[in-house]
């Protein structure tokens, strides 16, 4: 089972945790975004093989909302264990 490190809890189960998946800029850069450009920040993920910069929520835990960086090969969170 994967643990992932809560900043305020410490490593707890993965069935605990929402994971909203991929860091994406926010929303005040699209200003002057044309369609394609919306149509991709909304739907388009990438699916890289290597570290992604993911959204956590402590759903069934404390609440709160954090970011981790976690390898898609091998599901080691890096930096904050
Ligand atoms: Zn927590």
């Amino acid at each position: 089972m994967l643990l992932v490190p809560c900043p305020w809890c410490g490593k707890r189960a993965e069935t605990e945790f929402f994971c909203a998946g991929q860091v994406r800029p926010p929303r005040s850069e699209l200003v002057d975004a044309d369609d394609d450009e919306w149509i991709r920040h909304l739907f388009y993920k990438k699916n890289i093989r290597g570290v992604l910069e993911e959204n956590w929520w402590h759903e069934k835990g404390c609440g709160e909302w954090f970011t981790l960086y976690r390898d898609t090969v091998t599901h080691q969170f890096i930096g904050k264990e």
